[in-house]
């Protein structure tokens, strides 16, 4: 596959207008809700294949994930588009000022494994509701997955709009030498910095949505049962490869003993056995091997337990860890969690602040001025109070990191955003100017400038 070519017909039917008129977008924003739709199950039989997700949860975080995307497009794609009135200052009137939101013209999104179809077809979905075209390069090590939406889309879209390639490393190595008018990356830090590197030499602006260690606050003052019950659906989910999951937890240790009681008896509740069907598997044997060797079966308060045969890890608690803990040394991404105690708040804060800065943080208290110096205080991409992940479903709030976590954001509106350029316009009128501006300058024309200015 010239992937050159591709994108040369891509940039032809880009510089023909054909992809910014607003009907040919709705037009393919319909047809791959129907896509999907039509494939529903081809969907799930690709995912189950490369680690056994559930209906369920391929439903619930991934395909209904991206038809809401294309039905928020769908419905607000006129007034996102509507040039967007503007103040004109004094020294520009007579005039009127507007911005434009003008597509950015070929883009290139790079997907994840973890939420194979979310992570991919949701920038995707934002790029052409924004007027762009698109190559869409799906992570390879959700094989099947990738296969499935090259399939759905390769056979319904035509490849000088929307083409989706097939591929690893090699492939995405050859496309990241092309010049993209935006790169929209979903992955790990280091992948990012190489795919910032090479968005680089073209200028190319970039949306990295990156991962890191996302910690869980959980003080004296909150409710255990619910503390516990969303800690640990949020961390188990998808196995814990999730980009958001709680990697860690911060408890008070003045409260840690009863905590981790309520975390062992939701996690015996919500019963995750390798026959479950709800329980995710690892992707593969690498990462299977990986999140073995990180459990320190000294430090094992439940669970620990695991089957390489079916890529089954225990939901497994540590505690006694400290940030010496090779658990505690890189980003977990599976069903592993360390727990760590602090004495009082502020040093809680202190510890997350000591790292990276996290894609997300959760915080668990009643207390108003805990929840006002997590705010103010430590710096993550974003996150939620009282609750894990779910930030995440809310449309209407921005998603994306910040530092190591990330550059940019998208969901909703920020999605268009992301792929379009805001193009400032001020229509004077040709009549009605004062000749203050014109050469030859006076005294008296700087003191009116002054004034003006
Ligand atoms: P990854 O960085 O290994 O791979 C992501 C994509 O980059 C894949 O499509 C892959 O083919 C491509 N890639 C791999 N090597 C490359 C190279 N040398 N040059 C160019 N492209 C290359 O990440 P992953 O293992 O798929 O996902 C796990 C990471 O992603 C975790 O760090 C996780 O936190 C993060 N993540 C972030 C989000 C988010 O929304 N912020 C979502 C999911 C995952």
């Amino acid at each position: 596959m010239n992937f050159k070519d591709i994108l040369t017909e891509q940039r032809e039917l880009f510089d023909s207008q054909k992809s910014k008129n607003l009907k040919f977008r709705k037009m393919y924003l319909e047809k791959l809700k129907e896509v999907i739709l039509k494939n529903e199950d081809l969907l799930y039989e690709a995912i189950y294949k490369d680690f056994g997700k559930s209906r369920f949860d391929t439903y619930s975080t991934e395909i209904s994930f991206v038809l809401k995307d294309i039905d928020y497009y769908l419905t607000n794609l006129n007034s996102l588009a509507k040039p967007k009135s503007a103040h004109t200052n004094l020294a520009n009137q007579l005039g009127s000022s507007k911005v434009y939101a003008e597509p950015l013209g070929c883009t290139l999104v790079i997907g994840a494994w973890n939420y194979p179809y979310q992570l991919s077809l949701s920038p995707m979905v934002a790029a052409l509701a924004a007027g762009n075209t698109c190559i869409l390069k799906p992570s390879e090590i959700a094989a099947h997955s990738m296969h499935a939406m090259a399939q759905i889309i390769n056979e319904n879209f035509p490849k000088e709009y929307l083409y989706v390639v097939e591929g690893g490393v090699e492939e995405i190595t050859e496309i990241l030498k092309l010049k993209f008018d935006k790169i929209f990356f979903t992955g790990s830090p280091k992948v990012g910095q190489i795919v910032y590197e090479a968005a680089a030499r073209h200028l190319t602006p970039v949306t990295l949505e990156l991962g890191g260690k996302s910690p869980a606050i959980v003080t004296s003052s909150t409710n255990f049962e619910v503390a516990a019950k969303r800690i640990v659906w949020g961390k188990f989910l998808n196995a814990g490869q999730t980009c958001v999951a709680p990697d860690y937890i911060l408890v008070d240790e003045k409260v840690k003993d009863s905590f981790l009681d309520s975390l062992k008896s939701y996690i015996q509740k919500f019963n995750y056995q390798p026959e479950s069907e709800h329980y995710t598997r690892i992707i593969n044997e690498k990462n299977f091997d990986r999140l073995v060797k990180l459990i320190d079966k000294e430090k094992v308060f439940f669970g620990g337990n695991s089957d390489s045969a079916q890529k089954f890890i225990e939901p497994t608690i540590m505690h006694n860890v400290t940030w010496d803990d090779a658990v505690m040394k890189e980003e977990i991404f599976g069903p592993i969690l360390p727990v760590l105690t602090f004495k009082n708040f502020n040093e809680a804060l202190l510890q997350i602040a000591a790292h990276e800065k996290p894609l997300s943080a959760y915080l668990f208290t009643d207390n108003s001025e805990e929840k006002e110096h997590f705010i103010s205080k430590i710096s993550f991409g974003g996150g939620c109070i009282n609750d894990v992940v779910m930030h995440l479903s809310n449309d209407y709030l921005p998603f994306g990191g910040v530092g190591n976590s990330g550059i940019g954001n998208y969901h909703g509106k920020f999605g268009f955003e992301a792929f379009s350029h805001q193009k400032a316009i001020l229509n004077r009128a040709t009549w009605g100017e004062p000749d203050l501006k014109y050469p030859p300058y006076t005294d008296k024309k700087l003191t009116w400038i002054k004034k003006l200015l």
